[in-house]
């Protein structure tokens, strides 16, 4: 069983679901602890999710994903199911290597076709039902809301 740290609810009320997190975790067989962590607010809508794999001579590989604060529940779990595939995908290959393989896959096939992108995006469909949020408390109004008044502000110049 792989070492799990997740955040609270997101600012809007997006929440994880810890078991079911945990369940996906050991569906992919990933066994390196796995952090995950909201976007800051600063990084904008659009941005849904990051995976960084992070090899540390003292406390050992580990992994850290990052989701969006904007996005919706479902949209969410689509994108930690995504990322939890880049986690596995670190692990089979290696982390060193990883990151060399994914770069050579982005000059020969580009982004989208990036062998690693395609199986990412494979992971998340696969998934399309299994939740790993539970959007019970995210009011959908707010974001938006909060958004309209960032972009408010960067076209008056004041961000
Ligand atoms: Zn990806």
């Amino acid at each position: 069983m792989n070492h799990l740290e997740l955040p609270g609810p997101s600012p809007y009320g997006n929440q994880l679901r810890p078991e079911a997190v945990r369940d996906a975790c050991r569906e992919l067989g990933i066994s390196d602890p796995v952090r995950i962590e909201w976007f800051p607010l600063e990084v904008p809508p659009g941005i849904a999710g990051d995976h960084r794999g992070v090899r540390d001579d003292d406390v050992g590989s580990y992994h850290v994903i990052r989701l969006s604060v904007w996005d919706n529940p479902e949209t969410v779990s689509g994108t930690l199911w995504h990322e939890l595939e880049h986690a596995r995908q670190n692990e089979a290959i290696g982390y060193g290597t990883y990151n060399r393989a994914y770069t050579f896959g982005n000059e020969i096939a580009g982004y989208d076709d990036n062998p690693f992108e395609r199986q990412a995006r494979e992971c998340e469909q696969l998934h399309q039902g299994a939740a790993l949020t539970n959007g019970s408390k995210f009011d959908p109004t707010v974001p938006d809301a909060a958004w309209k008044s960032m972009r408010d502000l960067i076209a008056k110049g004041e961000v």
